[in-house]
């Protein structure tokens, strides 16, 4: 059993390359036995001063066509769910709560790609001295404790997304210089049924490493974390299910025996 959470697929997701079909076929190959197509959805963090941010997405009639037609492909191959990664949707908790409950999706990921009124961290500078950044990755961690506590997610997708722009720039941080606040956060999670997904789309960039990384995997473990998802945040057929056998392997090693699916935002504990 290998389970990719989290991947994209054009049209849907603007930075995405091959369609849902070429991904679902490119997970099976790679050995997947479950997979959910999580696309883009930031409605949620529209701002006019950054309109390099993904447009809003409306168009669930075709999206459900879509789906339906690779779910039914690929049956008794291949279990295709469909999710969204739902970028900060406490940010505008109506329309958050509209998309979490759309019929469509069994499953959201929720993920803080900017802060409030900040471009997403793909874009940013990163400064030589950490100090001058701590007070971002502060909001950054506060904003998924709210988000952790605001029921318009199943998981929090790729916690540290940041390290991954920055590793590109040469720079880097221990996220556990912030262990109150994670802490913090995965007692939220804890109290709110919310999981934790691993996000192996870093492993073969310039970090190089597991969002969140090893140590935070195993804080949130330790702190009586159960809910987890591994997902490859893929945009590319050749790229989908990549990372998933190590993601496993870092579930085992921290600790935790059940990988989860979901179904109508009901986790589904499966044995690893
Ligand atoms: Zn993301
Ligand atoms: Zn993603």
């Amino acid at each position: 059993m290998l389970s990719d959470y989290h991947m994209h697929c054009r049209p849907y997701s603007p930075d995405a390359r091959d369609t849902m079909e070429a991904m679902a076929h490119g997970a099976l190959k790679r050995g997947m036995t479950h997979i959910c197509v999580t696309n883009h959805i930031e409605n949620c963090t529209q701002s006019p001063e950054f309109p390099d941010q993904f447009p809003v997405f409306n168009d669930w009639a075709a999206l459900w066509r879509d789906f339906s037609a690779v779910r039914d492909k690929y049956a008794g191959r291949l279990d295709v769910r469909l999710g969204a990664e739902a970028g900060a949707p406490h940010y505008l908790p109506e329309e958050g709560r509209r998309i979490y409950a759309r019929p469509e999706l069994d499953f959201v990921i929720g993920s803080v790609h900017n802060l409030r009124r900040a471009r997403d961290f793909y874009y940013l500078n990163y400064p030589e001295d950490f100090d001058n950044f701590r007070p971002a990755v502060e909001q950054y961690l506060d904003e998924y404790i709210e988000l952790a506590g605001s029921g318009l997610c199943d998981v929090l997708g790729h916690i540290g997304y940041m390290q991954k722009y920055m590793a590109r720039q040469g720079k880097g941080f221990d996220m556990m210089l912030f262990e109150d606040r994670l802490r913090t956060l995965f007692k939220t999670c804890a109290e709110r049924g919310v999981g934790v997904e691993i996000n192996t789309a870093a492993l073969s960039d310039a970090l190089g490493d597991f969002l969140p990384q090893p140590s935070v995997a195993r804080l949130y473990r330790a702190c009586g974390g159960e809910i987890v998802t591994v997902g490859s945040d893929s945009h590319r057929a050749q790229d989908a299910g990549s990372g998933i056998r190590e993601g496993f392997a870092l579930l085992k090693e921290c600790g935790f025996r059940y990988v989860c699916l979901y179904k109508e935002h009901k986790p589904e504990f499966v044995k690893i």
